[in-house]
Order: C-alpha cells, then structure tokens, then sequence
C-alpha cells in the first residue's frame, strides 16, 4: 500500500467529513481526523465502495464497523485535546483506534478475536500512525501496565462497568460504554472524581456483546 490515503478517495472523504458537520459535530479535531482516516482500507473489497457512507458495515467474523456519525458522536463527548492516554477496548477493524491516534497522544486498544486484531494491525501500519499499541486478549480486564488512561472507550455491551476499567480510569478521566442486556442497551458516560464516578445516559444503543471475564461470558 504506497499511498494509503489514494487521492481517488479524498473527494468522498471530504462529504464525509460534512455530512457529519450537517449531523452535528462541530469538534474541529474530530472532523479533522475522520478527513486524515482512510476508511476504505479498513472494510472487507466487496462493501469498499460504501466506505464512505454514512452507514455500518461488515467486517468478517460476525463483527460490524459502525456508523460513522456513531464514532464522531462518542469522540466528540471524549473532549479529547491531544495530551492523553487513551484505552479501547474492542479494536475491531481498527478504524476507530486511527481516529483516536488522531486525537490523544497514545492509544492502547484491546481485541479478543486474533484474525481481527491481525488484520486491524496491518491496517493501522499502513496508515502510518505510530502511538498506537495493540494486545490481544480480554479488554474487561484493561491493561493495567499503562493505567490511568484519561479516556477510556468500550466498543462492545457490557451488562456493567467492568471493575478493573473503572479502577483504571484517571480522576476526571472519562469512560463511554453501552450498558445494559444482550438486546438493547444505554450508551453511558463514566467520569471519575476521585473515589465517586458520575453516570450520564448519552442516548440508546445496540452494540454487539463485550464477552470475557466483566462481560457476557457466554
Ligand atoms: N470500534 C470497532 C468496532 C468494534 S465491534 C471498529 O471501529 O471497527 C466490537 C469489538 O469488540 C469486536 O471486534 C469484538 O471482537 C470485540 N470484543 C468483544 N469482547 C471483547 C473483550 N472482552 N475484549 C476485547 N475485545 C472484545
């Protein structure tokens, strides 16, 4: 891949970026990464023509990368400013992990599934991003090595805060995850003051399950 950005893509790239301006972001930073983000290169050939839609899309082992309106919304409520550690847990495709190398100084993202962290760990070479670690395992568990993290992102439904995630979260740190059943859940923010975390209800979601050792377990 010499040229990962391939201008072919820039024109549908930049509608993308305004259509999530009409949709209501207006995080100059945030916009700014999903314009440097070569979405294409993350979703399988066959559904390439659409990366630059509005819309979610199959990534191969029964997972989805989701809307990206739906990842602008979340990054914007992250307040992100460029100085901070951040957690994913759920790497996915790894398009969202780019975006957050955009946007914070580190990014340490956790994936459970092995073809998918391999592949997403191609991609993100490719677009040239350097602050980004990758592990292989269960994210309930976080990656205590590099706690606190200023932010911390949780890709999949939880039935609760995993403990270890709210454990390494930075006072006044943030966490946004979707709580709640296998079918429909609440996507949260999570702010720590100290020893007390304050919840606020974002707006209803459905995610696929976060599984392991804090998550659904089977
Ligand atoms: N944000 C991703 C989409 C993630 S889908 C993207 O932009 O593509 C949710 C991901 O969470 C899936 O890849 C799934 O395999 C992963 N996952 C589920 N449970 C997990 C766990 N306990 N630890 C790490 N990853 C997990």
């Amino acid at each position: 891949m010499a040229n990962p950005m391939m201008p072919e893509y820039r024109g549908a790239r930049r509608r993308l970026v305004e259509t999530l301006q009409e949709s209501g972001i207006s995080d100059l930073a945030v916009l700014h990464a999903f314009e440097q983000t070569p979405r294409h290169l993350f979703v399988p050939s066959g559904v390439r023509h659409r990366a630059y839609e509005d819309s979610a899309l199959p990534i191969g082992s029964g997972q989805t990368i989701s809307q990206p309106s739906v990842h602008a919304r979340y990054l914007q409520l992250l307040q992100l400013k460029g100085h901070e550690k951040v957690l994913e847990v759920g790497t996915g495709s790894g398009y969202q992990t780019v975006l957050l190398a955009h946007l914070a100084a580190r990014v340490f993202s956790i994936e459970l599934v092995p073809e998918l962290l391999e592949r997403a760990r191609d991609v993100i070479a490719a677009c040239e991003v350097r602050n980004v670690s990758l592990m292989l395992g269960d994210g309930t568990l976080g990656w205590r090595e590099h706690a606190p993290y200023d932010a911390i992102l949780v890709s999949a439904a939880a039935p609760d805060i995993p403990r270890p995630l709210a454990e390494q979260l930075a006072d006044g740190g943030r966490m946004i995850v979707p709580l709640g059943t296998l079918d429909e859940q609440m996507l949260v923010m999570v702010t720590r003051r100290g020893d007390a975390y304050e919840r606020r209800d974002i707006t209803p979601v459905r995610f696929v399950p976060l599984l392991g050792t804090h998550g659904w377990s089977g």
